[in-house]
């Protein structure tokens, strides 16, 4: 056992000189040729063209790639993973029959195949089986496993029944609801709710807006503004009739979960308001969704970016089929599918998958443009996402907290795996 600060091991920064052929700002939506990325330790130190290479310094050459900022998924659910057999993607059955750690593993996994796909970044919104979604945070942070930056929501807090419609059986005797879902049906016990996910290691609210027809009040949901923002945390709140969206927009949250109730109406109001808006924009493939579906999605999607909605990359991305076998990362990414249907010009599907992403997470002054003093994560492709949006679809390089976890397309994370908890134990 180790007493003395003899045993900790000598925190010697290192330097890492990245050289990018281009070097792309997703913000200003411009590119520039050979550049030189300084980073010491986990942050940049440095950004420039003709920068001295220090010595003793790690030189690694994407003189033929273009380097870019992390990418944002702001709306997933990394430990749940719903199967088309045999619940036909409805899923009590998950929450059933697979443990919280079982699921804790399973996003594990998934932030990893993440990640392998150049997504730093993710807002985890719950139905994460028992606060699946804290052990998770707290293990990338603590240093045990690589994964995006999690801000997670810990249980999703509803009137009675959540989003789910349980049986008296399995809600009254068996309490089959509540791995998933908070009850919070009066004032107390949304402040209660609030302080629960809090407490227990949340980074956003999640509520159901509208799950159930009593749904939250305009002043039900300022209460759970004002009694979130004591711990800096903001609302984000599933939203799924035009009524809920209305209500929502009114009382001011931080972002709208899911684009399908949004009229042009709505989009206005958040523009003027300043809503974030994660639309979970399925795309119609041969594992999901259908053609009228995506044609409405592809509307709303249009109208929302059309109106200036602060709109971001978000999936929803909780299901898997039978035999397919691209990682959760080529799931998520494919959603550009509908990003491209929608017209949606590259410069600005770049700028949802990064730049309101970093902010809608509130992580926008630590992490996510490329330039000195943030962290130091970012990604390399072949090509040029301002040209081709598809070459985000074959990342090569992923550098997460000043670590190379991907190189050359493939997976070298040993760095990210230690025996202890080397970011500190009291991380939480
Ligand atoms: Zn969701």
């Amino acid at each position: 056992m180790c007493l003395l600060a003899l045993c900790a091991p000598a925190a010697q920064a290192q330097t890492t000189v990245i050289r990018a052929g281009r070097l792309i700002d997703p913000e200003t939506g411009r590119a520039a040729a050979n550049q030189m990325i300084v980073v010491k330790g986990d942050k940049i130190a440095a950004v420039g063209a003709n920068l001295e290479v220090p010595k003793d310094a790690t030189v690694i050459d994407l003189s033929k790639e273009t380097v870019l900022p992390g990418l944002v998924d702001s709306h997933t659910h990394l430990g749940l993973t719903y199967k088309d057999i045999p619940e036909n993607n409805y899923y009590y059955l998950t929450y059933v029959m697979e443990s919280t750690p079982l699921r804790a593993i399973q996003a594990a996994s998934n932030g990893i195949q993440l990640l392998n796909s150049g997504f730093t970044v993710v807002r985890d919104l719950g139905n994460n089986a028992l606060y699946t979604d804290t052990a998770h945070r707290v293990a990338i942070e603590q240093g045990w496993i690589p994964g995006p930056t999690v801000i997670n929501s810990g249980l999703i807090i509803g009137g009675m029944g959540g989003q789910f419609w349980p049986t008296p059986e399995m809600m009254k005797q068996h309490n089959i609801v509540y791995p998933e879902y908070l009850d919070a049906d009066t004032n107390d016990e949304i402040v209660k709710a609030v302080r629960e996910v809090m407490l227990f290691g949340s980074k956003v609210i999640k509520i159901c807006v509208d799950c159930k027809p009593w749904g939250y009040t305009v002043d039900e949901m300022k209460l759970f503004i004002s009694e979130a923002a004591k711990g800096g945390l903001k609302v984000a709140g599933h939203v799924q009739t035009p009524e809920g969206a209305t209500r929502a927009i009114e009382a001011g949250l931080w972002s709208i979960e899911h684009g399908m109730a949004l009229s042009e109406e709505h989009h206005k109001a958040m523009a003027q308001k300043g809503i974030f808006l994660a639309s979970t924009d399925t795309p119609f493939t041969s594992y999901s969704g259908s053609q009228a579906a995506f044609d409405g999605i592809v509307a709303k999607l249009k109208s929302a970016w059309k109106n200036g909605v602060k709109i971001t990359f978000s999936t929803d991305m909780d299901y898997w089929k039978t035999g397919n076998d691209m990682t959760r990362g080529e799931l998520t990414i494919n959603f550009l599918l509908t990003w491209k249907a929608a017209g949606i010009p590259n410069a600005d599907i770049l700028k949802a998958m990064t730049t309101p992403g970093y902010a809608c997470a509130q992580v926008e002054k630590e992490r996510g443009p490329i330039k000195p003093g943030m962290f130091a994560d970012l990604i390399a492709v072949k090509g040029n996402p301002f040209d081709d949006i598809d070459a985000l679809r074959d990342v090569r390089f992923v550098m997460k907290n000043g670590m190379v976890f991907k190189r050359d397309g493939v997976m070298t994370p040993e760095k990210f795996f230690h025996a202890g908890p080397v970011n500190g134990w009291r991380r939480r």
